[in-house]
């Protein structure tokens, strides 16, 4: 028979049980929850510390691999790509390691071109994901202009084109460049190729899905039509493997045989208003290259649209660039000044001295328009050929220099006075 006494006896050692079952059950819980928090810990400080040595690595790994001046490459493949462009495989012909590069940038080439009484420099994007095999640039043979057909076609990608042939050497500086993107960033990103301006933004997105990073990335493609859309299987192959990635192609002009939703995405130009019926919102890092007209708009589209400059990252493949209109109406600056305000600029050693206005350009654009000679290679302060000694005076520069020129020079085909200056051409 069972007590009073008992009964509660048992009731106690059951509430006791109970309690000490509540009390180790929190504990284990608890642990749990702090053992999974601390494995969250562990492994995402394991993912950044590799993050982090991948990025010394590779620092280590250019600077140890890099070179001054010029290397010769041998051509190791040539692959006409459709619509006037070709790719150049190009391996060290020293057959030492590659250096890596940053996605967006360029390599600068010199070269000896037949009737060309000095070598020709030019840029051209790195149009590939960085590879201990080989560097890659795309080159879009460029015509005679529409509005003067009469004139030479463009020099040196025509001979890139018909001369240079697989096995051929070039002389080849190393990469450079400060339009790319910065990987050891995991914020979405929209990237926006216009025509030949596909390259660089190509290099970005393939290094984005073959690094195995998941970050959100809309490639929009700007084309006229089906025949001048390139890498067309590539991309589309990058896109339907990589849930991470959205493919936006735009044919401003389809052609008769283009089919909207099988060749292309978009009827139109790649714009703004596009963006927002895409995009869910403007909050991405912006990376684009392209003609001028849509350089411009872009970016006075994206900054309308509240898009901070600091999100903003281009590149022109030549004399234009961005022309910003906050800037134009900020005091002081030169690029932008009053076009009736301007400084004197003395020729020295052609002995002219010609009156300089914003609505001029650059020291290179009065040069030419007033018939100094000044060698000049890409137009867009990268491959150093323009580099004129400064005699007095100070410049400003219309985009950032790819590489800040001696004190005593300057680049002239992106420089503007700051005050009179006096030039050695
Ligand atoms: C950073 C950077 C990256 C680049 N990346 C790429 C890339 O990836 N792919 C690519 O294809 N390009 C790229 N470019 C552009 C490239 O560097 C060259 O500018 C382009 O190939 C044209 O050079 P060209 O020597 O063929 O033409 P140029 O000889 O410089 O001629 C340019 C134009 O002027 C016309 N012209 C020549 N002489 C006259 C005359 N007397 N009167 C009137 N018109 C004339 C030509 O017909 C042509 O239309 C890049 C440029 C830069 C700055």
């Amino acid at each position: 028979m069972v007590t009073v006494i008992q009964f509660s006896a048992l009731i106690i050692l059951a509430l006791l049980a109970i309690y000490l079952f509540q009390v180790l059950f929190s504990g284990f819980r608890t642990t749990q929850l702090a053992t999974g928090i601390a494995e969250a810990q562990r492994s995402l400080l394991q993912t950044q510390v590799a993050e982090i040595m991948g990025k010394i690595n590779l620092e280590r790994e250019k600077s140890e691999f890099s070179w001054s001046g010029f290397r010769k490459f041998s051509v190791h493949r040539k692959v006409p790509e459709g619509g006037g462009i070709c790719s150049f495989y190009l391996q060290p012909h020293d057959q030492k390691p590659l250096p890596s590069f940053d996605p967006g940038q360029y390599l600068t080439f010199r070269l000896n071109i037949a009737d060309q009484p000095k070598p020709v420099m030019r840029c051209y994007s790195l149009s590939d994901s960085p590879k201990s095999e080989y560097y890659r640039v795309s080159i879009k043979a460029v015509p005679a202009p529409r509005d003067n057909p009469d004139a030479p076609p463009g020099l040196s990608s025509n001979h890139f084109h018909d001369a240079i042939q697989e096995g051929d050497i070039l002389d080849v500086k190393a990469p450079g460049g400060h339009f790319f993107l910065d990987t050891s960033k995991h914020t979405p990103v929209v990237l926006i190729g216009g025509g030949i301006g596909l390259t660089p933004v190509l290099s970005m997105v393939n290094q984005i899905v073959e690094s195995g990073s998941s970050r959100e990335t809309h490639l929009f493609y700007g084309v006229r039509n089906g025949d001048e859309h390139v890498m067309k299987e590539d991309l589309e192959r990058v896109a339907r493997e990589n849930d991470n990635v959205h493919l936006h192609v735009c044919y401003s002009k389809a052609g008769e045989g283009d089919v909207e939703g099988r060749d292309y995405q978009h009827s139109g130009r790649v714009g703004v208003d596009l963006f927002k019926e895409v995009l869910p919102s403007n909050n991405y890092e912006y990376y684009f290259c392209g003609p001028p007209p849509m350089m411009n708009s872009l970016f006075e589209g994206l900054r309308e649209w509240g898009v901070p400059e600091k999100n903003i990252n281009y590149e022109a493949f030549g004399p234009a660039t961005v022309k910003k209109k906050q800037e134009a109406d900020s005091a002081g600056d030169p690029a932008a000044s009053d076009s009736t305000a301007g400084f004197d600029v003395t020729f020295g050693k052609s002995g002219k001295t010609v009156a300089w206005t914003a609505a001029m350009g650059s020291l290179l654009d009065l040069a030419e328009e007033n018939g100094v000679d000044i060698d000049f290679g890409c137009r867009a302060g990268n491959c150093g050929t323009c580099i004129t000694a400064l005699k007095s005076g100070e410049v400003d520069y219309l985009s950032e220099p790819g590489e800040k020129p001696e004190a005593g020079s300057c680049l002239a085909c992106i420089a503007v006075p700051k005050r009179p200056v006096v030039l050695d051409a």
